[in-house]
């Protein structure tokens, strides 16, 4: 284990009153609260289940848990809160339902469900609003930011200035009216009740401030006004916390988190302690300065330096592609090589970016090239509805023993075919050792079910099928008979029927014409003849699954996908950036809302992340709602240090040798996986 620097160790013994610990990434404040943590609990003596720890995702409070699980032995460990602030808010208002005026098993609204509610009500109280999606937009974006700053509804309509504003405030009365009546709350209601019980209610704020004895923040620059009070009122007069942040690494204000609540810890507390970090543990040097010379661009309220005792490192490659699916090859591409030549395991690697669309392309590469790969933080394009639909005809067409692909499908769309038919299928094809859509041919099934109608159907339903799986494996342009088949079931009729809006169903459509572009540019580029064929791509789409269900949840081998957003406080060896464009990163509303210095700080955490190299990639032309776009490369790539950057044009250098050799040794890799 590290042993800590003298500044470090200061921030970790001083427990006399409030403390600032304000560092640059990478500095060692989140090692500081584990520290500390392990610190009260074994030489100061105070019980576990009296400190209280507080981080911005469940995957940082995952982290965190863990790393103090490893310094503390076990039973030392039980107790201790580390969660996040809605996670913390959640268990409060658990403990106080009568005052906050719930009920027991009171339901948390998820931001779909809140949004439903929120449309029915508009539409009852302002049903001529022309444009009611851009209306929907403003009202539950503003009664966020007015639950966030503690405003409650009557305050809404006096504070309300526009006639917007006042819709948006009549809308929200009704709102909580409505969640109160079904015994329900919504995720700034976490963070917003809990907070004004401690304000309005002497005998709760005594209680809690005698329970948390000590109180940590990680993240602290992400506080908005609503958490920045829940803080303030658990530590009551006595003060007794550790908040730890980087004001530089603020990138939440689009949901009312406010850097300036850092300056305002000054101001509340006299006696606050300010502790800085200096030295960078996680990078080389070069990825340390080039972090430091975006964020130079931005204006600063304290004045930080950040230094490494590592070497230089690597140069940051910054590769410029064609197209966005040219970006995504190169990265996995780029990414096998790496691994193999430096023995790197998956997990090394981290691939970030700006918007969660942008995963898709990567998944693709990542499972054409049998990559396994977890994405966090958002929802696998793999594991969306209509794909898995798609997919799973597929799966049946490649495999008919596929029970779990035609258990999907026999009702998608609706067939007619009943749960007790099911049944009674399954159970026959059990008997006879066969697989359900084998089942449905055979002759004994009819006595089997007893029902004409459903044999008839099932039947009908596995010829259909073997027309079109015969049609599908045996010609050489597969993809349009794919089409023929979804167009055979209506699947765009089902798709629209399905989706909640016009809006979602175009975008399910536009998800599924991406899976078989996709399926025919793996054909189109197949080299050799055992590839080039449509059984060939299917199973490299789907065997990344089947590694999935092998492996255990969380400490398994794989590359990372997330968002810049999420990747805060993390760590990786190598890092890629994928998307830097302008309009992308930094993204378009925020050069329109004059709002570049947040994602410059977002650029800042994303560099940041890196340990040992870093690359940025860009495609010259990108995909967007069917159409190829030019794009421009995004002004931080300006803003890097040229001396410590290589740039890399978009003709592959690798020969055919080369890449036979990498896949050769990747094979062997994945059956060694596989094992
Ligand atoms: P971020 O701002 O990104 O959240 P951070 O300031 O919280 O970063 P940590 O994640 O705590 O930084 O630490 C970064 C890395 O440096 C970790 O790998 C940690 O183990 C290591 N580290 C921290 N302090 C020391 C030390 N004194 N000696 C050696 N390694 C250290
Ligand atoms: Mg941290």
């Amino acid at each position: 284990m590290s042993t800590l620097n003298p500044r470090q160790l200061e921030a970790m013994k001083y427990i006399d009153g409030p403390l600032l610990v304000l560092a640059g990434a990478g500095s060692g404040k989140t090692s500081v609260i584990t520290r500390k943590i392990a610190y009260l609990i074994e030489e100061c003596g105070i019980k576990p289940h009296r400190i209280f720890a507080v981080t911005f995702t469940n995957k940082a409070a995952r982290e965190m848990k863990e790393r103090v699980g490893k310094l503390l032995s076990g039973k030392n460990a039980q107790g201790i809160s580390v969660s996040t602030f809605h996670t913390l808010g959640l268990t409060m208002i658990r403990h106080e339902l009568e005052a906050a005026g719930l009920k027991q098993n009171f339901s948390i609204l998820d931001s779909d469900d809140a949004q439903r509610l929120l449309a029915d009500l508009l539409h009852k109280e302002n049903s001529p609003a022309a444009d009611r999606k851009e209306a929907m937009k403003f009202i539950i974006k503003k009664i966020s930011d007015w639950k966030n700053d503690l405003i409650q509804p009557v305050q809404a309509v006096s504070v309300a200035t526009t006639n917007e504003e006042l819709i948006a405030a009549q809308i929200y009365e009704a709102y909580q009216r409505h969640l109160r009546a079904y015994n329900a709350v919504d995720f700034d209601d976490l963070i917003a009740i809990p907070t004004r019980l401690l304000q309005e209610n002497q005998a709760i704020r005594e209680k809690w401030q005698e329970r948390v004895h000590y109180l940590l923040v990680d993240e602290y620059q992400d506080t908005n006004t609503a958490q920045y009070l829940l803080v303030k009122l658990l530590v009551g007069a006595r003060a007794r916390f550790t908040a730890v942040g980087d004001d530089d690494q603020s990138i939440y204000a689009w949901r009312g988190a406010k850097p300036e609540n850092m300056i305002q810890l000054t101001h509340d507390y006299p006696n606050l302690k300010v502790v800085k970090l200096e030295q960078n543990y996680r990078s080389m040097a070069r990825i340390l300065t080039a972090a430091n010379s975006v964020i130079g661009n931005n204006p600063h309220v304290f004045e930080k330096k950040l230094w490494s005792q590592h070497g230089l490192g690597d140069r940051i490659r910054i590769i410029t592609c064609p197209t966005d699916r040219d970006e995504a090859e190169r990265v996995a591409n780029d990414l096998i090589h790496h691994k193999l030549i430096n023995s790197r395991t998956w997990k090394d690697y981290a691939i970030l970016y700006r918007g969660n669309f942008q995963a898709k392309a990567i998944e693709t590469q990542l499972r054409e090239l049998q990559i396994p790969y977890k994405i966090s933080g958002g929802q696998s394009f793999y594991s969306r509805a209509e794909i898995k639909d798609v997919m799973s005809y597929l799966r049946l067409i490649i495999n008919p023993s596929d029970d779990s692909a035609f258990l999907r499908i026999i009702n998608t769309p609706k067939r007619g075919i009943g749960p007790t038919t099911l049944e009674k299928l399954a159970s026959y094809a059990q008997q006879r050792g066969v697989s359900l859509l084998t089942a449905c041919q055979e002759f004994g099934l009819a006595e089997a079910l007893g029902q004409k109608k459903a044999l008839v159907t099932l039947q009908e339903f596995a010829q259909w099928l073997e027309h079109h799986t015969r049609e599908i494996l045996e010609t050489t342009e597969p993809v349009p008979e794919i089409r023929k088949l979804l167009n055979d079931i209506d699947f765009e009729d089902y798709i629209r029927e399905q989706a909640p809006t016009p809006q979602g169903a175009e975008a399910r459509l536009e998800n599924i014409n991406f899976l078989l572009t996709s399926i025919q540019g793996m054909l189109n580029k197949a080299e050799s003849e055992d590839d080039k064929n449509i059984e060939a791509v299917i199973r490299k789409l789907v065997l990344i699954d089947l590694l999935d269900q092998q492996a255990e949840e969380d400490d398994s081998d794989r590359v990372q996908l997330l968002t810049l957003h999420a990747s805060k406080g993390l760590e990786y060896p190598h890092v890629y950036i994928i998307g830097l464009e302008e309009d992308l990163l930094p993204h378009r509303n925020s050069i329109d809302a004059d709002t570049v210095e947040e994602e410059r700080r977002l650029m800042y955490v994303g560099i940041t992340r890196a340990k040992q190299t870093l690359t940025l990639t860009l495609a010259e032309r990108r995909k967007a709602g069917g159409d190829f776009r030019s794009t421009m490369p995004s002004r931080f790539l300006d803003e890097l240090p040229h001396e410590e950057i290589e740039w890399i044009g978009r003709t592959s250098t690798r020969t055919p040798q080369e890449k036979q050799r990498i896949g050769a040794a990747h094979l062997a890799n994945l059956r060694a996986l596989l094992k």
